[in-house]
C-alpha cells in the first residue's frame, strides 16, 4: 500500500495525521519488544490472523511517532485504550 493510501485509510478512520509514522522505526524504538507485556514480538507472524502478531497500540488517537508503541495483537485488543479511559463520552 503506498503511503498516500495508508494515510487517506488512518484519515477515514478518524485519526489526526501529524506525520507518517513508518511501522519499522517503532519496531527499532521499542526494541521489538511489546510495550504492554514486555515480551518480544515476532514480525514474521501472519498480522491478519495470528494474535501474537505486531500492531500499533494508540496512547491517544492520533497517529504520531510519540503516540504509538509496539504491541502483540492480542495484547492491544485486551487493553482498553488508554485515551479512551479519561474521557467520557
Ligand atoms: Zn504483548
Amino acid at each position: 500500500m503506498r503511503d498516500a493510501n495508508i494515510m487517506q485509510l488512518a484519515r477515514q478512520r478518524g485519526f489526526e495525521i501529524r506525520e507518517y509514522v513508518r511501522f519499522l522505526d517503532v519496531c527499532t524504538r521499542d526494541h521489538m519488544t511489546c510495550q504492554i507485556c514486555h515480551e518480544l514480538v515476532d514480525l514474521t507472524l501472519d498480522s491478519a490472523t495470528h494474535p501474537m502478531s505486531a500492531t500499533l497500540d494508540h496512547l491517544e488517537p492520533i497517529h504520531a511517532m510519540e503516540f504509538v508503541r509496539l504491541a502483540h495483537r492480542t495484547c492491544n485488543d485486551n487493553t482498553r485504550p488508554i485515551w479512551s479511559q479519561t474521557r467520557r463520552n
